[in-house]
């Protein structure tokens, strides 16, 4: 498929076993599923095309050395992701999530992944999905054409990028605002900044508490990581004091509306993160 409307019959090369644990299965009957009608109907045209299909019953060819359980010549159906059927995930039933998993032909697919999960919500098997560095536009939309919509969207947020659009927009559709990076991991030298070391000293407070209690009392879900016992203890300690509505106000004065980080938006940015592949 090169884009909405536009698929194309071609020939590809043929596959050869790579891995010990590959098979060569020759498709042998597919069909056209629901999950293709999505791209079929919106997919952005490209140059290089990506392969259709899934969910296809086929003749096993050819196994790798270290295939024991099928041999040239079995029926074999496939669901719509492969898996290792080894690992934890697996082992739990939850094949869609496999460790070393995809989707054949086609990693980076969200709808595709979030298809997936949804099955598990709906047959109870997991309690909530959810999402990460979402923004607006891309959130919607996700929402829109699918029938589970995330229980939480985990997106940087801290004082110089605070996310107030976002957070109502998210109240609006029912999700849950998660915190990444709530000490901007100590950009703009937050640990020392003036203002939040001001509104710490008035509180008998450390600066990561002020933070802390700030994106609380804002309704954020923030979970601060430390290895350090006594930094957990204080990053809990934030619960016997509330900042006051002139604090909060000073506060809203440092976002800088831009991510510190990096902009998931940059073409060039999401090319790269869609290299990323987890099990590497
Ligand atoms: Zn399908
Ligand atoms: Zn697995």
């Amino acid at each position: 498929m090169y884009g909405a409307g536009d698929v194309r019959v071609e020939h590809r090369p043929d596959p050869k076993i790579e891995q010990p644990t590959d098979a060569i299965v020759r498709v042998v009957l597919s069909c056209v599923c629901g999950s293709d009608l999505w791209p079929y109907a919106s997919m952005p045209a490209t140059g290089t095309g990506r392969p259709m299909g899934h969910e296809f019953l086929g003749v096993v060819e050819e196994t790798g050395s270290d295939v024991a359980t099928l041999r040239a010549g079995d029926v074999v159906v496939t669901p719509f992701t492969y898996c290792d059927n080894t690992c934890d995930f697996c082992l739990k039933g939850l094949h869609s999530s496999c460790r070393h998993g995809g989707r054949y032909g086609l990693d980076g697919d969200v709808y595709g992944q979030w298809r997936a999960m949804q099955e598990l919500y709906g047959q109870g098997r997991i309690k909530a999905i959810g999402v990460s560095n979402f923004y607006p536009d891309r959130l919607i939309d996700l929402i829109d054409h699918n029938e589970v919509a995330p229980a939480v969207n985990q997106i940087e947020t801290h004082p110089f990028f605070q996310r107030t659009a976002d957070q109502q927009l998210m109240g609006e559709r029912g999700v849950q605002i998660e915190s990444w990076g709530p000490f901007a991991e100590g950009r703009n030298n937050l640990f020392t900044h003036p203002l939040l070391s001001e509104i710490a000293d008035a509180h008998g407070k450390s600066v990561p508490q002020v933070v802390l209690r700030w994106l609380i009392q804002r309704g954020v879900v923030v979970i601060p990581k430390s290895v350090r016992p006594d930094r957990m203890a204080q990053n809990i300690d934030v619960f016997d004091f509330e900042l006051t509505d002139d604090e909060t106000a000073r506060i809203a004065t440092l976002d800088t509306g831009h991510s510190l980080f990096f902009d998931h938006r940059d073409p060039a940015m999401v090319g790269q993160l869609g290299q990323v592949r987890v099990s590497d």
